[in-house]
């Protein structure tokens, strides 16, 4: 009886994961496809100044619209671009739009404006990367400061030599390097040392959880780190007021989060730019 209860188990997981694994190649093909027809779009998130309350980099986060409204999230299709190598590609595109915002914003007089673009597994595997983005600074005439790769702690541990060379390059030309999503990865704190860093980002759980004293305790360790390697912090995820005041009394230099804006459309960027001091 047991064994029968096993094999009607296993058929049932068998099949629930033939269908998600169908939903998810029907997913595949149309983010390819949409990507190749340019309906892929790149919004734009503030990063402020806690000090002084101006503007000081966006965030460029991708946005996929589909076609009967709303988007699919990028926790979804990133892993699925990830898995099957589009990401490089999409990556590219991505970097290069961040590249052209640049322009336009400096243009526009917002010089002190940088931006941060997430960069994934992949990406750094491909022997190309680095060139790529000098490549494309080296197009739009950017000032290499004003880039900000931000990766994740599991980029770095997938296989950190080749990661550390490509970041050393990439600093040796001017580039900027955050680590995102700080402190939920269990990442190697020798390896932190390492990393040619310049902020980190601490994440948005450890702001989230300021009602106890665990989140508030963690995220106060994380600047203090930051403060010993010589590296700025920045916060994720920052909603209330009264967050905003706990971490800047950390020490935090930077935050992000709904309390400043969401993420916002190219088009809608110059306007926020203008209402607000940078
Ligand atoms: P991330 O890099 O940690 O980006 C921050 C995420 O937190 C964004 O979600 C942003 O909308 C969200 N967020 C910002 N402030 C707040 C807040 O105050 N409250 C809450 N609840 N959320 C906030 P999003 O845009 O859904 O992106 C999710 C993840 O997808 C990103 O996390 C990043 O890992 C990945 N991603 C997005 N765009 C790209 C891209 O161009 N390339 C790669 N490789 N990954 C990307
Ligand atoms: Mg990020
Ligand atoms: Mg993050
Ligand atoms: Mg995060």
């Amino acid at each position: 009886r047991a064994k029968k209860h096993l094999v009607q188990n296993f058929e049932y997981y068998d099949a629930q994961m033939e269908t998600m694994m169908m939903e998810r190649l029907v997913m595949l093909r149309s983010l390819r496809s949409d990507f190749q027809r340019n309906k892929l779009q790149l919004w734009y998130q503030p990063q402020v100044c806690l000090k002084t309350g101006k503007v000081i980099g966006l965030e460029a986060l991708l946005r996929w619209p589909q076609t009967e409204g709303g988007f699919v999230s990028p926790a979804t299709f990133i892993p699925l671009a990830e898995y099957s190598g589009l990401i490089i590609e999409i990556g590219d595109w991505v970097l290069q739009q961040a590249c052209l915002m640049l322009q336009q914003l400096t243009h526009a007089g917002y010089t002190g404006v940088r931006i941060a673009v997430n960069v994934s597994m992949p990406q750094f595997r491909h022997h190309r990367f680095v060139q790529s983005v000098i490549d494309c600074i080296e197009q739009y005439q950017v000032e290499p400061a004003r880039l900000e790769l931000e990766i994740t702690e599991s980029v770095v541990m997938d296989d950190p030599k080749a990661v550390i060379a490509a970041l050393e390059q990439l600093k040796a030309f001017g580039i900027k390097v955050a680590i995102d999503d700080f402190g939920i990865g269990f990442s190697s704190l020798s390896y932190l040392q390492q990393l040619p860093l310049d902020r980190i980002k601490i994440d948005r759980t450890f702001i989230k959880d300021f009602q106890g004293v665990t989140g508030s305790l963690i995220a106060e360790t994380i600047v203090h780190l930051g403060q010993k390697l010589g590296l700025a912090t920045i916060a994720e995820g920052i909603e209330t007021a009264e967050q905003q005041q706990l971490v800047a009394a950390m020490g935090c230099e930077e935050g992000q989060g709904f309390l400043y804006a969401q993420a916002m459309p190219a088009t809608e960027l110059f306007q926020y730019l203008k209402t607000t001091k940078s």
